[in-house]
């Protein structure tokens, strides 16, 4: 850090990148997530950036943490969140989501060429002048100079004449350092080049307060993680929603699954869910109640087809995520064909909404029905959001649609460019669950299950639908969902309750007759919402089109999977916007860019 000129380089920053070439028992990250803590000058974002060519195990992590005590309690957190680290990109989080550590597992050259990011210190560990690929050293240090700015500094404890060469020919000049002890085996260096970097960020000075003010339409799950995202980053952020709750939409189901998806090629949607789902627990697991408001509890996979089925060579790693079930894992009739996701669960999404919106920085109107948004005239964007009778409800330099398929119909009557929404083709898929208290003479799986539609069988929930505060809190199970594309109305159906018992009878049979009673006599309720959904199934983040529409970015067609990636979106969508360090590789960015359609 001192070779970095760290910890007053940063100071006064609204977010900081450090780079490091080589992860090894992360005592780097761990001391400077300490500096960080320690200092009242610090960046309201912490980003630092790791490649580590294998993943050591946690229990290592904290034995070598036992050599530095004052470091056990953050190595502890780490190893907390050390799991499931197969070859590419993780996305770890920590301090509510202030210091987030991005770890690269494979070789540092690889690493690099994935992630999109800018580094405004490098710390340059691990590298070895004897790596038997010749020119190793070389290539890495170019990797690294494509991901600093002018000014970014870089310390070194490597001082092998090939690194020194690598480092000039590569655009750094060495530096002398003062302070440091006479015999210090210490590198330091600036980079510097002769050529114009391609980095996309520059060193920023903080935005003044009045032009940080973010409007967000939608309080479901979108709305309420791109709002918390943008105002950790220091927004001022008023979300508006034309229902007179928060998660009065889509979100608003009782409980959802979340589980891993699973191919054999381990497609964009198996890693992207990964992803999420890591990002949705590290948000449970510091802002709601273990138990009562989610569970990682494991998910039973049916199969009943060959789809689903893990990739052939599936490393070690990838078990913490989903393997071949067992019959510990309440596996039946046929364990041999049913996976177990272990980082699989529930979650209660309006407790995510509630705890998503409580946070600082945030505003909620209710009740708002917002109809337009109209640019103001000026050279900087400014947007008013309008009622369908011209009234302002709010106005600000930056707005996230998120209202799920409204989202598309709210462009349109703003009379944007009809190319876009064209572009854009949103669509509704009306969906209903049905849920209940728990009979006592209920025949329940150990956990939950999916295969055909998903089966939650016990989370707590207040007896009957009307939820008072202090009211005791009984088990309930829950079955989802049925898929009805092109309707955009969330009637409740009876066909449909008949529907999800006939599903049930396949998915879990025993389960499904001790239920009966329940779905015969009213005492299995239904809930019904309307999902959204883009062509591709994943959903659609960012900027809108930054020529004409600046300052509109989109959070919606989360799909049926809104609990594992409303956070991770937006987070995506806060990095897009800052130029930070993205929480995906790339190319698993890219796959969820608002404007792919308009490139077809
Ligand atoms: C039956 C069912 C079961 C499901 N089960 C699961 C599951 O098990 N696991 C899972 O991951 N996902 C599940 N989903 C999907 C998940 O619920 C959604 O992906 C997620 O809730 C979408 O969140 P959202 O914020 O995009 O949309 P919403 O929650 O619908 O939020 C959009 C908000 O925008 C507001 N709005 C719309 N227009 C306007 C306007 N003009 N002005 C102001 N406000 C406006 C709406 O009132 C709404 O509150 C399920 C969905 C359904 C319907």
């Amino acid at each position: 850090m001192q070779g970095c000129g760290l910890p007053q380089a940063w100071a006064g920053q609204p977010q900081w990148c450090v780079l490091e070439t080589g992860f090894g028992m992360g005592f780097n990250f761990l001391s400077t997530w300490q500096a960080w803590k320690a200092d009242p000058d610090r960046p309201r974002i912490l980003h630092f950036a790791a490649c580590e060519p294998l993943a050591v195990s946690p229990s290592d992590l904290l034995k070598a943490a036992t050599a530095l005590p004052g470091l056990l309690p953050l190595a502890q957190q780490l190893a907390a969140q050390w799991q499931g680290l197969l070859p590419g990109l993780h996305r770890l989080s920590f301090e509510n989501g202030h210091v987030l550590l991005s770890l690269g597992i494979g070789d540092a050259q690889d690493m690099l060429k994935v992630q999109s990011l800018t580094a405004d210190s490098v710390f340059l560990t691990g590298l070895r002048p004897q790596h038997p690929a010749p020119g190793w050293e070389l290539n890495t240090i170019k990797a690294v100079a494509r991901c600093c700015r002018r000014g970014t500094r870089l310390a070194s404890r490597e001082v092998a004449p090939v690194m020194l060469e690598g480092l000039k020919q590569c655009g750094f000049e060495l530096i002398k350092s003062t302070g440091l002890p006479a015999d210090a085996h210490m590198l330091h260096a600036l980079f510097n080049p002769g050529w114009e970097p391609k980095t996309p960020r520059q060193i920023t000075r903080p935005l003044p307060s009045e032009a940080m003010r973010c409007v967000v339409i939608g309080a479901g799950l979108a709305g309420a993680s791109c709002a918390a995202s943008l105002a950790r980053r220091g927004w001022q952020v008023t979300v508006l929603d034309v229902r007179n709750a928060v998660a009065a939409g889509a979100s608003g189901l009782p409980a959802g699954m979340l589980a891993p998806h699973v191919s054999p090629d381990d497609s964009v949607l198996s890693r992207l869910s990964r992803q999420g789902l890591r990002a949705t627990w590290q948000t449970a697991r510091s802002q709601l109640r273990e138990g009562l408001d989610w569970q990682a509890c494991g998910v039973l996979q049916r199969r009943f087809d060959s789809s689903g089925a893990l990739p052939p060579e599936w490393p070690e790693a990838g078990e913490y995520w989903s393997r071949i079930a067992t019959a510990a894992d309440g596996a039946m009739p046929a364990p041999d064909s049913a996976l177990w996701h272990g980082a699989g669960g529930w979650i209660k999404p309006q407790k995510l909404v509630q705890a998503l919106l409580s946070g600082a920085g945030i505003r909620t109107c209710l009740g708002v029905d917002a109809a337009h948004l109209q640019r103001m005239p000026g050279t900087e964007p400014l947007w008013q959001v309008q009622t369908a009778s011209g009234r302002c409800i709010a106005e600000a330099t930056l707005v996230v649609l998120a209202a799920g398929f409204d989202s598309a119909a709210l462009l349109k009557s703003s009379q944007m460019d009809d190319s876009l929404t064209t572009a854009m083709p949103l669509q509704a898929i009306r969906g209903q669950l049905a849920w209940g208290a728990v009979p006592r003479d209920a025949i329940l799986p150990a956990s939950p299950v999916n295969g055909d539609g998903s089966f939650i069988p016990s989370f707590p929930a207040p007896q009957g639908p009307a939820s008072e505060p202090g009211q005791d809190l009984v088990p309930h199970w829950l079955m989802g969902a049925s898929f009805e594309r092109d309707v955009s109305n969330d009637d409740i159906k009876a066909e449909d309750q008949l529907a999800l018992l006939g599903r049930l009878r396949h998915l879990l049979p025993a389960t499904a007759a001790s239920l009966t009673p329940a779905f015969e006599d009213g005492r299995a309720l239904a809930w019904a919402g309307v999902r959204c959904a883009s062509p591709d199934h994943l959903p659609l983040v960012g900027a809108l089109d930054e020529t004409d529409l600046p300052g509109v970015h989109i959070c919606t067609a989360l799909g049926s999977r809104g609990l594992t990636f409303a956070v991770l979106c937006a987070e995506l969508l806060a990095a897009w916007l800052h130029h930070e360090p993205l929480p995906l590789e790339k190319r698993l960015a890219n796959s969820l860019h608002a404007n792919r359609f308009q490139k077809i």
